[in-house]
Protein backbone atom coordinates (compact mmCIF):
# COMPACT_ATOMS: atom_id res chain seq x y z
CA UNK A 1 0.00 0.00 0.00
CA UNK A 2 3.12 2.43 0.75
CA UNK A 3 5.40 0.61 -1.27
CA UNK A 4 7.09 -0.05 1.40
CA UNK A 5 9.50 -3.67 1.36
CA UNK A 6 10.64 -4.45 4.50
CA UNK A 7 10.77 -7.67 6.63
CA UNK A 8 7.08 -6.56 8.08
CA UNK A 9 5.80 -7.35 5.16
CA UNK A 10 3.88 -10.31 4.76
CA UNK A 11 0.54 -12.15 4.12
CA UNK A 12 -2.11 -11.08 5.98
CA UNK A 13 -5.63 -12.43 7.37
CA UNK A 14 -6.21 -15.54 9.07
CA UNK A 15 -8.44 -17.37 6.82
CA UNK A 16 -7.16 -17.12 3.10
CA UNK A 17 -4.84 -14.14 2.41
CA UNK A 18 -6.54 -10.63 2.91
CA UNK A 19 -3.78 -8.79 1.96
CA UNK A 20 -0.05 -8.47 1.58
CA UNK A 21 1.09 -5.38 4.27
CA UNK A 22 3.88 -3.77 6.20
CA UNK A 23 2.80 -4.01 9.89
CA UNK A 24 1.53 -0.21 9.80
CA UNK A 25 -0.41 -0.01 6.85
CA UNK A 26 -1.79 -3.85 8.01
CA UNK A 27 -2.91 -2.07 11.25
CA UNK A 28 -4.49 0.65 9.54
CA UNK A 29 -6.34 -1.28 7.25
CA UNK A 30 -7.79 -3.71 9.90
CA UNK A 31 -8.94 -0.63 11.79
CA UNK A 32 -10.90 0.18 9.49
CA UNK A 33 -12.26 -2.64 8.87
CA UNK A 34 -12.97 -3.20 12.67
CA UNK A 35 -14.46 0.11 12.72
CA UNK A 36 -17.14 -0.61 9.84
CA UNK A 37 -18.13 -3.99 11.22
CA UNK A 38 -17.73 -3.24 14.47
CA UNK A 39 -15.54 -5.77 15.71
CA UNK A 40 -14.00 -2.81 18.57
CA UNK A 41 -14.49 -5.83 21.46
CA UNK A 42 -11.67 -6.28 23.79
CA UNK A 43 -9.30 -9.42 22.65
CA UNK A 44 -9.68 -12.15 25.21
CA UNK A 45 -6.42 -13.30 26.98
CA UNK A 46 -4.74 -16.34 25.85
CA UNK A 47 -5.20 -19.64 27.59
CA UNK A 48 -2.75 -20.68 29.81
CA UNK A 49 -2.43 -24.23 28.73
CA UNK A 50 -0.81 -25.07 32.03
CA UNK A 51 -3.75 -24.55 34.35
CA UNK A 52 -7.09 -25.85 34.25
CA UNK A 53 -8.75 -23.08 35.95
CA UNK A 54 -12.27 -22.10 35.07
CA UNK A 55 -12.74 -18.90 32.56
CA UNK A 56 -15.34 -16.73 33.70
CA UNK A 57 -17.32 -16.08 30.42
CA UNK A 58 -17.05 -13.19 28.51
CA UNK A 59 -20.03 -10.38 29.44
CA UNK A 60 -20.72 -7.24 27.45
CA UNK A 61 -18.52 -4.43 29.18
CA UNK A 62 -21.78 -2.21 28.55
CA UNK A 63 -24.85 -4.05 29.92
CA UNK A 64 -23.05 -7.46 31.33
CA UNK A 65 -24.74 -9.75 28.87
CA UNK A 66 -23.23 -12.99 28.67
CA UNK A 67 -21.24 -12.92 24.95
CA UNK A 68 -19.30 -14.86 23.11
CA UNK A 69 -15.71 -12.84 21.90
CA UNK A 70 -14.51 -14.13 18.68
CA UNK A 71 -11.19 -13.14 16.76
CA UNK A 72 -11.95 -11.59 13.25
CA UNK A 73 -10.02 -12.26 9.90
CA UNK A 74 -7.74 -9.35 10.09
CA UNK A 75 -6.77 -9.65 14.50
CA UNK A 76 -10.22 -7.45 15.70
CA UNK A 77 -11.97 -9.02 18.18
CA UNK A 78 -16.12 -8.98 17.84
CA UNK A 79 -19.02 -9.69 20.80
CA UNK A 80 -21.30 -12.05 19.64
CA UNK A 81 -24.45 -12.69 20.69
CA UNK A 82 -24.89 -16.48 22.18
CA UNK A 83 -27.31 -18.21 19.98
CA UNK A 84 -27.66 -18.22 16.26
CA UNK A 85 -30.85 -16.82 14.96
CA UNK A 86 -32.31 -17.50 11.54
CA UNK A 87 -30.95 -14.55 9.30
CA UNK A 88 -34.41 -12.78 8.53
CA UNK A 89 -34.57 -11.66 12.66
CA UNK A 90 -31.19 -10.44 11.91
CA UNK A 91 -30.33 -6.95 10.30
CA UNK A 92 -27.84 -7.18 8.14
CA UNK A 93 -25.05 -5.33 9.73
CA UNK A 94 -25.33 -7.64 12.39
CA UNK A 95 -24.42 -10.79 10.84
CA UNK A 96 -21.88 -12.83 10.92
CA UNK A 97 -20.64 -16.34 11.26
CA UNK A 98 -18.31 -18.91 12.68
CA UNK A 99 -15.89 -20.77 10.31
CA UNK A 100 -13.39 -23.18 11.96
CA UNK A 101 -9.63 -22.66 11.50
CA UNK A 102 -6.30 -24.31 12.64
CA UNK A 103 -6.07 -21.48 15.38
CA UNK A 104 -10.02 -22.09 16.35
CA UNK A 105 -13.35 -20.40 15.53
CA UNK A 106 -12.65 -17.20 13.47
CA UNK A 107 -15.98 -14.38 12.96
CA UNK A 108 -16.79 -13.88 9.33
CA UNK A 109 -19.42 -10.77 8.51
CA UNK A 110 -21.66 -12.11 6.22
CA UNK A 111 -21.76 -10.10 3.01
CA UNK A 112 -22.22 -9.92 -0.22
CA UNK A 113 -24.26 -12.81 -0.77
CA UNK A 114 -27.77 -12.59 0.87
CA UNK A 115 -28.25 -15.58 3.42
CA UNK A 116 -31.29 -17.66 2.75
CA UNK A 117 -34.14 -16.27 5.57
CA UNK A 118 -33.98 -19.41 7.28
CA UNK A 119 -29.82 -19.92 7.57
CA UNK A 120 -28.82 -19.42 11.12
CA UNK A 121 -26.19 -16.33 11.79
CA UNK A 122 -24.60 -15.19 14.60
CA UNK A 123 -25.77 -11.93 15.45
CA UNK A 124 -23.65 -9.12 16.88
CA UNK A 125 -23.85 -8.52 20.54
CA UNK A 126 -24.86 -5.24 19.63
CA UNK A 127 -28.09 -5.91 18.34
CA UNK A 128 -29.37 -6.45 21.54
CA UNK A 129 -27.06 -4.68 23.78
CA UNK A 130 -29.49 -2.14 26.31
CA UNK A 131 -26.16 0.27 26.25
CA UNK A 132 -26.45 0.34 22.71
CA UNK A 133 -30.11 1.21 22.32
CA UNK A 134 -29.81 4.09 24.41
CA UNK A 135 -28.61 6.14 21.78
CA UNK A 136 -24.99 5.34 21.71
CA UNK A 137 -22.42 7.34 18.94
CA UNK A 138 -22.46 4.60 16.51
CA UNK A 139 -19.98 7.65 14.71
CA UNK A 140 -22.43 8.01 11.82
CA UNK A 141 -23.76 10.69 13.29
CA UNK A 142 -27.66 11.78 13.16
CA UNK A 143 -29.86 9.25 11.38
ZN1 LIG B 1 2.95 -0.18 4.13
ZN1 LIG C 1 -24.11 -5.28 25.88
Amino acid sequence: MCGKRDATVRGRGRIGLLAELCEACWQRLANDIAEEEGATAAPLPDPDPDTMTWIEPPACPECGAEVRVYPTNYDRWVSLATRERPAKDVPPRYRWRLVPTAGGLVAVRVRGIEPLLGDPVVPDHRMFCVAEEDGADDGWGAR
